[in-house]
């Protein structure tokens, strides 16, 4: 894999805001809207995830700066660790329902499923709101033909006679200190307690097949491109009837074209004309919750914020809302009839104001030149 600050695009010290933006930039280009049915993008996309749940956690941006992608260890290898942000979402999902969580062998049965990704793509309007959105991935699920087991059927799978299912052989060594007790994975059922004397047709012993599913994924109102949530036990089954792994869905956010977020909070133009701006006007203003009244005072500077409290975006594993932020943009007129011309001629001789004198065009020299 690339290094993860040139995915970023970043310097090796960038600091967490320009983190933040690099990937929500890098997300934006990469969206399906932007590069609809691209495979390419996709992956590209989740490679970036990664890097930024790397790097926007200290700890594994401090590991990785000094031992590269390697040093990252289990999380590293996996693929996948879901950095902070997986804990983070364990409130939305139950928290971690899987007594084998995390867990690899040791325990004496099949192993754990393996821990996917997938990415979710929200509008905006759903990132701010929260959605049941569909997920579809290629994962593992249990063998139907003999119910994860393994075992060809009408068979059974039985309790291995050498480690008496425990998986785990132990043997006594006499050393130097005397006798020593060592255990080490039963090679004759591969550390799962269990053997599978005819296996299964349909899976050849596996327990599992490779199989398309979709999951109606509940995501939380306020999340953002570089969210990510973790569904416990969603992810591949183990062989043998082993422990799902997770599943770690990437929320990738649309952007608006009026609104943008700040944090919490929404922000949006307001474009005001010059007559507007010093006279005051009232405007209906189309906010995500519905139509709004905006008074514009008489006097109104050009940047000047309106804030309307509470209709930002929800707090996440929050209460209230943040702000919607309305700025207002003065508008100069690029183009004047004559009519408009001259009354703002009047205007800024009334205020003695010097303006240029009247600039005529080709047209109305070549009019005047006729006339
Ligand atoms: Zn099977």
């Amino acid at each position: 894999m690339a290094d993860f600050y040139a995915l970023l695009g970043v310097s090796r010290n960038a600091s967490a805001d320009e983190l933040k933006r690099a990937y929500r930039r890098k997300a934006r280009e990469l969206h399906p809207d932007a590069k609809p049915g691209d495979a390419a993008a996709e992956a590209e996309f989740k490679e970036v995830a990664r890097a930024y749940e790397t790097l926007s956690d200290p700890d594994l941006r401090a590991r990785y700066d000094r031992y590269g992608e390697e040093g990252l260890g289990a999380a590293g290898s996996q693929g996948f660790t879901g950095g902070g942000l997986g804990d983070l979402f364990d409130a939305f999902f139950g928290g971690n329902g899987s007594p084998f969580g995390g867990g690899g062998r040791g325990h004496g049965g099949p192993p754990r499923g393996q821990d996917l990704e997938v990415v979710a793509d929200l509008t905006f309007v759903q990132a701010v709101f929260g959605a049941t959105v569909p997920v579809t991935l290629r994962t593992a699920a249990a063998c139907t033909d003999c119910n994860g087991t393994g075992a060809g059927h009408g068979t059974q799978p039985v309790t291995c006679s050498e480690c008496n299912g425990r998986g785990q052989v132990q043997r006594v060594r006499q050393s130097l200190l005397g006798q020593m007790m060592t255990s080490s994975p039963c090679s004759r059922c591969s550390g799962t307690g269990q053997v599978i004397a005819t296996p299964c047709p349909t899976c050849s012993g596996d327990g599992r097949v490779i199989t398309e599913k979709t999951y109606q994924v509940d995501v939380p109102a306020g999340v953002d491109t570089g969210s990510t949530l973790r569904l416990t036990g969603r992810g591949a089954v183990g062989p043998r009837g082993g422990p799902p792994g997770d599943l770690y869905v990437h929320i990738r956010a649309a952007a608006h074209d009026r609104y943008r977020r700040e944090d919490n909070d929404l922000v949006t133009e307001l474009p005001v004309s010059i007559a507007q701006a010093a006279l005051g006007t009232r405007f209906t203003l189309e906010t995500l919750d519905g139509d709004e009244e905006l008074e514009v005072p008489a006097g109104t500077q050009p940047g000047r914020e309106f804030v309307l409290r509470g209709r930002g975006v929800p707090r996440l594993q929050g209460r209230g809302r943040g702000d919607l932020r309305v700025r207002t943009v003065v508008e100069v007129p690029t183009r004047l009839s004559d009519e408009e011309a001259e009354l703002l001629r009047l205007y800024a001789s009334s205020r003695g104001e010097h303006v240029e004198p009247q600039e005529k065009g080709i047209f109305s020299r070549i009019k005047s030149a006729f006339s």
